[in-house]
């Protein structure tokens, strides 16, 4: 936040514009998590530690929608998290399902593959929801031990209905495993009435914190699976090792102290706001960003429910989406993201709305695209866009 720079043109040239972090993950982090993480250190098994890190546990449970085993909380980033939950779940010679619908389906297939797992996936398009029939009709057909899905795909802007695969899943012996990196604090995760049962998240995405925390949290149908010994190498991830100690509310080893730090003020920031309204938020700045970036010409991505965590935009035919993300860092100090599909690379945009996000700043969105707009030489209504967004702001 404290980034700034000139603006090399447009309507602020020469004013030092503030840095601001668009994407879709890492977010950016309050003024008070950066604080809270500069703490001095203390002992990771000191009782003031100890205190914090129970507190920790115990905030999360909600936010997860699970009552029973504390939430493993370990330094990692989220694809260290997903590993986790595929050495403890899947086993060499395991039956998995897979859901596909973007970039991270493959990366649990990679996961899987690497233990010596059969695989299988269940493939939609990109921004299409996942395929529950064809799970359904997969779960009748063989028997999984698992199925692995993603809340949020951060590549399409695509939420899953986690309720509906929940329950489809509930009806077979297989566990049910969920990346939720990009979706836990934003988007709404009941674990255990869904029959999630286990979910892996991040820290640097709608928990508002820097990156290098990983979350897992498993139910009891899970562990079943997850205690046998058959299971995939794991040593530093054996979920083994960390359920007696988060059932004591100690952290494993080592405890990433300033991390968690920053984490507790996080949780103290949600719990001020409530959940709910937290979630709403997601979804009110959500639909007002939409609403304002279609007003410039931009078509969102995601063919079903969009995931309110971030928006996945096409730019308005003949715009370039890398000169206008270029044009919005060099010209005004703002950074949202592409995209890592080849063949989309030059229509994609995708902006974070997790986290630390406040009806300013997705006006500011809005006025500092408009403007890049007219840089690049196009057309922009910006009093339109303005008006639109302003419109969903207020609803
Ligand atoms: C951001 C993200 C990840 C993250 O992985 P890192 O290892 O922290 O880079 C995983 N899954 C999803 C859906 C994400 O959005």
């Amino acid at each position: 936040m404290t980034d700034s720079r000139a603006a090399s043109s447009g309507a602020t040239a020469g004013v030092a514009l503030p840095y601001r972090l668009r994407l879709p993950g890492p977010t950016a982090v309050p003024e008070r998590v950066l604080k809270a993480a500069s703490r001095p250190m203390v002992a990771h098994r000191g009782p003031e530690f100890l205190d914090r890190f129970q507190a920790i546990q115990r905030r999360l449970q909600p936010i997860l929608g699970r009552s029973g085993v504390p939430p493993f909380l370990f330094a990692s980033t989220g694809i260290g998290a997903m590993e986790s939950a595929m050495v403890n779940v899947v086993g060499p010679g395991a039956r998995v399902l897979i859901t596909t619908n973007g970039q991270w389906g493959p990366v649990f297939r990679r996961l899987a593959e690497a233990i010596g797992a059969e695989v299988d996936e269940v493939v939609s398009d990109r921004g299409a929801p996942i395929d529950l029939d064809g799970v359904r009709r997969a779960l009748n057909d063989k028997r999984y031990d698992a199925v692995f899905t993603v809340h949020s795909e951060s590549s399409t802007g695509a939420l899953t209905d986690l309720k509906a695969l929940g329950a489809i899943v509930a009806e077979s012996e297989a566990v049910l495993a969920c990346d939720s990196v990009s979706g836990l604090g934003g988007a709404e995760m009941r674990a255990d009435e869904w029959g999630v049962d286990v979910v892996v998240s991040a820290s640097q995405k709608a928990l508002m914190c820097p990156p290098g925390l990983g979350i897992a949290s498993i139910s009891e149908k899970a562990w079943d699976l997850i205690n046998r010994d058959d299971r995939g190498p794991r040593s530093y991830f054996d979920y083994r090792r960390f359920r007696p100690m988060a059932e004591k509310g100690e952290p494993t080893y080592t405890a990433p102290v300033a991390m968690l730090n920053a984490l507790d003020e996080a949780l103290t920031m949600i719990g001020e706001e409530g959940i709910e309204a937290a979630i709403a938020r997601h979804a009110r700045l959500n639909a007002a960003l939409t609403a304002g970036l279609e007003a410039l010409g931009f078509s969102v991505f995601p063919t079903g429910t969009p995931s309110p965590t971030l928006v996945v935009a096409k730019t308005p035919e003949g715009l370039s989406a890398p000169a206008l993300i270029e044009r919005l860092s060099d010209g005004y100090n703002a950074m949202i993201a592409g995209t890592r599909f080849e063949d989309l690379k030059d229509r994609l945009v995708r902006i974070g709305t997790m986290g630390y996000v406040t009806d300013g700043e997705i006006l500011t969105d809005i006025h500092q695209i408009s403007q890049a707009m007219t840089d690049l030489g196009r057309n922009a209504d910006e009093g339109g866009a303005m008006a639109a967004t302003a419109a969903k702001l207020s609803a």
